[in-house]
């Protein structure tokens, strides 16, 4: 009985990270100031989406065009791929980080366009929906010594414009917590 519990437990545990992977957790809607963290535990290895909309992370949501928008946008980039700058998870090695935007995505479909007329629905829907881009991070850290129990994350330091962010921890049991300016450390186990 116990070891069928168990059992449950860890399959479960594996739907979830790779639920988590091919972003098929329900992402809430897009508000200014709010963001999303999903942690997902599994060993030794834990695995962070981090969802925002642009707005909290460069301070404008179109297409960088001034010289001044694209230092921005080049600035907010290397801060996003610095992933163990943004989750002090001590003992823990930043094997991956992964940068998906609307923006980025918008950018590609105009050096196109001119060219070709039938983009992809999905490419035609970011770049003329509405005004609003997202970001979507993930990162994969590896920790040969085991999960630590917290993890302090800096992104408030390092954006401004963000104000809370919603937290789901998978791990052995599920963890919801937000964070602001005053609450940064997240507890994993
Ligand atoms: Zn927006």
């Amino acid at each position: 009985m116990r070891q069928q519990t168990l059992l449950a437990l860890s399959m479960c545990v594996l739907g979830m990270n790779s639920a988590l992977a091919e972003g098929f957790i329900e992402h809430k809607q897009h508000q200014h100031g709010q963001a999303q963290l999903n942690i997902a535990i599994e060993k030794n290895e834990i695995e962070v989406e981090f969802l925002s909309p642009a707005m909290n992370l460069l301070g404008f949501e179109y297409k960088p065009s001034s010289t001044e928008d694209k230092r921005q946008f080049v600035k907010t980039l290397t801060t996003l791929r610095k992933g163990e700058e943004l989750f002090l998870l001590k003992s823990c090695q930043l094997k991956e980080s992964d940068i998906h935007s609307t923006l980025i995505e918008t950018a590609h479909v105009d050096d196109h366009s001119s060219h070709k007329r039938d983009v992809s629905e999905h490419d035609h829907d970011s770049a003329h929906k509405d005004n609003h881009s997202d970001f979507s991070v993930h990162y994969h850290f590896h920790c040969p010594d085991g999960v630590p129990d917290r993890v302090q994350t800096d992104l408030f330091m390092e954006f401004s414009g963000l104000e809370s962010v919603a937290v789901t921890v998978l791990g052995e049991k599920q963890i919801r917590s937000t964070l602001n300016r005053k609450k940064n450390v997240i507890n994993l186990l």
